[in-house]
């Protein structure tokens, strides 16, 4: 049940992440791993597995703040381009089954295949 995916699902604990931007639907934290400097995540707060299951009030609520978080990281890092990005499914290269939007700075420079 709802429970239970709560329980298991490391996105649900997003209480527990240090949380940088948020809104009523979704918040956004920095990536564990980051592929370069300032790799940011944005979620729904409720579980959702993939893109395709996302409200259209959670697409606003995540595009708010993907643009805070291009704010954000324009301000800190001035990097010369993003990736912005979400994978679907594992065979789309999706490894945490709870929706999120990858927002990768990329530099001038950097490895474009990291
Ligand atoms: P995916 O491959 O599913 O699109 O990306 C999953 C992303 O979540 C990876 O970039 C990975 O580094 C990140 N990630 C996985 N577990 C955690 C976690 O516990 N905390 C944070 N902040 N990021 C995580
Ligand atoms: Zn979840």
């Amino acid at each position: 049940g709802e429970k239970m995916k709560k329980l298991s699902c490391v996105f649900c604990q997003w209480e527990q992440l240090t949380i940088i931007l948020e809104n009523d639907l979704a918040v956004g934290f920095k990536d564990i791993r980051p592929v370069s400097k300032g790799h940011l995540l944005i979620i729904p707060k409720r579980h959702r597995t993939n893109y395709f299951d996302l409200s259209e009030e959670e697409l606003l609520a995540i595009n708010e703040l993907i643009h805070s978080g291009k704010e954000l990281l324009d301000n800190q890092f001035a990097p010369d381009g993003y990736n912005i990005g979400v994978n679907v499914g594992t065979y789309g290269g999706q490894t945490v089954m709870h929706c999120h939007f990858h927002i990768i700075p990329r530099y001038i420079g950097d490895d474009p295949h990291p």
